[in-house]
């Protein structure tokens, strides 16, 4: 089950308020070290929050070993011997501090104006490992003012509450539930190297069908094969495509686009968005394209691969983080070194999902 995952231990309850007292004490113990030109962070119904789970920010590979051949004891005493070392980055690290950037050059522009990007730190840890990744964040110098510990709880209500655009983590259940309650979500994966990327202007690349789209043509495409597909895309041109997961996200990072083209700025805009698809241009590009337009939404760059491999597209987009519904174009992407991530949606789950029922009862996912 999903709770053999936790590191908080069995019966732990962090959000009881002697817990609640010693992660202000540490806060406190802490704050000397916390750099103070920090900027306030923006109110969470104004921001565009993004939750981040501690274990894709960082790199917390060698610690998830020790806990899972050790046990929890051994894992709480080691994080605590090494408190004052930081974690390395994680994959979803140059992307939030891409988020970053684009803050910095949105205060520039709009002062007043709380549209920000706000990332929350989304972690199952014991609040004794919680003093260790503020002192990973006061190093790395991120503005991440938000921690939510759920004690191996689900991470949803917290979600909501912070009125989430987008979560990220390493664990599909979570995302999974995430999803199902209607909030855009993916499972990060480490690829071996990380292809360098641009530090001023972020870089989203999105699958359209079962990611962008609802997964209707997706269905087609499953039952009959990339032709038939083609030809049914082509017949439908007409017809717009429902919305998808990831929708809602690429719809925040177009309104935040516009107050750059406000400002005179669309060629050198700091967020670029890209669509990257199996659809072909000449048969099933105009659908994906029609639907884009009507939801008012532009996408910078479409690039339809008609069923060609995506990893090398991506390779030269370099992009921070890439969604896609189909677990093999995820693989090709990190073999390319691409942060990507699986949305698992659709009628491409099915199977996947089954698998993973099958395994959750046997062993923790990893
Ligand atoms: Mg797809």
């Amino acid at each position: 089950m999903s709770q053999n995952n936790s590191l908080t231990g069995s019966g732990q309850d962090l959000t009881s308020s002697g817990n609640r007292a010693q992660w202000e004490d540490a806060r406190t113990a802490l704050k000397p070290s916390t750099p103070s030109r920090k900027p306030k962070p923006p109110k969470t119904e104004n921001a565009i929050t993004i939750g981040v789970s501690a274990r894709v920010l960082f790199n917390m590979e060698k610690e998830q070993h020790i806990y899972e051949q050790q046990g929890m004891e051994s894992y709480i005493k080691y994080q605590v011997e090494h408190e004052t070392q930081p974690f390395s980055p994680g994959p979803a690290f140059s992307f939030v501090k891409a988020l970053e950037a684009v803050n910095t050059q949105l205060r520039e522009l709009y002062p007043e104006s709380e549209e920000l990007f706000d990332v929350v730190l989304m972690t199952q840890n014991h609040a004794h490992v919680g003093l260790r990744l503020i002192n990973t964040i006061n190093h790395h110098q991120l503005f991440i003012e938000r921690f939510c510990m759920t004690g191996g709880n689900s991470p949803i209500g917290y979600l909501k509450a912070y009125h989430t655009d987008l979560y990220l983590s390493a664990d599909p259940v979570k995302v999974r539930e995430a999803l199902e309650e209607g909030i855009a979500a993916a499972t990060m994966f480490t690829p071996e190297k990380m292809a360098e990327v641009s530090e001023t202007q972020l870089r989203v690349a999105f699958d359209g069908d079962a990611v962008l789209f609802s997964d209707e043509s997706e269905r087609i495409y499953k039952a009959h094969g990339l032709d038939k597909f083609f030809e049914h895309e082509k017949a439908h041109e007409n017809k717009l495509l429902d919305h998808g997961p990831l929708k809602g996200f690429l719809e925040v990072l177009g309104k935040l686009q516009k107050k750059f083209y406000g400002k005179g700025q669309r060629m050198d805009c700091p967020i670029r968005t890209y669509l990257v698809t199996a659809r072909s241009a000449a048969s099933s590009g105009t659908r994906a394209l029609k639907t884009l337009r009507s939801w008012g939404l532009e996408i910078d760059e479409a690039l339809f691969l008609a069923g060609a491999p995506k990893g090398p597209m991506l390779e030269k987009i370099r992009p921070h983080i890439f969604f896609d519904d189909q677990m093999f174009h995820i693989e090709g992407a990190a073999e390319m070194g691409t942060v990507a991530c699986h949305v698992p949606y659709g009628i491409g789950q099915r199977v996947i999902k089954r698998e993973m029922n099958d395994k959750e009862t046997s062993s923790a996912p990893k």
